[in-house]
C-alpha cells in the first residue's frame, strides 16, 4: 500500500524533466508542537481574488493525520476559511481514502462527514489521476490549486495536469507508514538536489502563480 508504484513510472520523465517534481510553492512548518503553519499560511483569499476558481487537497498528512478522518486540531480555523472562500469548490483526492484500497469507500465517506467537502473516488492512485480533478470542478486546470505533501503523487500531478501546485510538510509522524516515510526522505532528497544543482531547476512556470498566496511577514 505504502509504495506507490504508479509514481515510480514517472522516474524516467522526471529524469528528462526534473521541474515536474518541483512544487510551485513549498509551505514549511516551524516543526514546533504549538505553531504548526501549514494550509495555515495559505491565503485563500488572495487565490480567489486571482482567478482560482477551485482547490483539491490530499488528506493524509496534510488535513489529517495519516489513515484518520478527522481534521487536524491546528488547522480548524484555515480550514473553515477555506471553506467560506471556496464553497463547494474544494474536494480531496486521497491514495487512501477513496482508491480501491478503501473496502466499501468507508474511510472516504467517514472524511466526508467530517470533512464535510467531497472525496473523489477513484481507482488509479495519484499521480495518474488528475483529470479526475478537472471533471469534478468542471474547471480549467490552471485555475486548480493543489495542495499536497508527497512530492511524486500530489506535485508531480498537479505539475502534469498544469495545476497550481503547493507542497506542505506532513503534519505528523504518527501512523504513519515506514515505506512512506523512507520514501518521503527520498523525495526531498531529490527535490533538493534538482533545485540546487547546475542549472538548478524551479516550478514549471504558471499562469496564476503570485507570491502572495503565501503568508508570509511580508504580505500578510
Ligand atoms: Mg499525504
Amino acid at each position: 500500500m505504502g509504495i506507490n508504484r504508479q509514481g515510480f513510472k514517472y522516474l524516467p520523465k522526471v529524469y528528462k524533466s526534473p521541474s515536474l517534481i518541483v512544487p510551485c510553492f513549498q509551505v514549511k512548518g516551524t516543526y514546533t508542537m504549538s505553531e504548526v503553519v501549514l494550509i495555515r499560511s495559505l491565503a485563500f483569499e488572495k487565490m480567489k481574488d486571482a482567478g482560482i476558481k477551485a482547490i483539491c487537497f490530499d488528506k493524509d498528512n496534510v488535513l489529517t493525520a495519516p489513515y484518520v478522518s478527522e481534521l487536524y486540531p491546528s488547522l480548524k480555523n484555515a480550514w473553515e476559511e477555506c471553506q467560506q472562500v471556496f464553497k463547494d469548490k474544494i474536494a480531496i483526492l486521497s491514495n487512501s481514502a477513496g482508491s480501491m484500497d478503501d473496502i466499501g469507500y468507508k474511510a472516504a465517506s467517514a472524511a466526508e462527514r467530517s470533512l464535510k467537502v467531497p472525496v473523489i473516488r477513484h481507482r488509479l492512485k495519484k499521480p495518474d489521476n488528475g483529470i479526475l480533478i478537472i471533471r469534478h470542478f468542471q474547471v480549467p486546470p490552471q485555475k486548480i490549486v493543489v495542495v499536497g505533501d508527497r512530492l511524486f503523487t500530489d506535485i508531480l500531478m498537479g505539475n502534469m495536469d498544469e495545476m497550481l501546485t503547493i507542497h506542505t510538510q506532513p503534519l505528523t509522524a504518527k501512523g504513519e507508514e515506514l515505506s512512506i516515510r523512507y520514501m518521503r526522505k527520498f523525495e526531498n532528497t531529490l527535490l533538493q538536489y534538482i533545485t540546487t544543482k547546475y542549472p538548478p531547476s524551479q516550478a514549471p512556470p504558471h499562469p496564476f502563480y503570485r507570491p502572495s498566496f503565501i503568508r508570509t511577514p511580508m504580505n500578510v
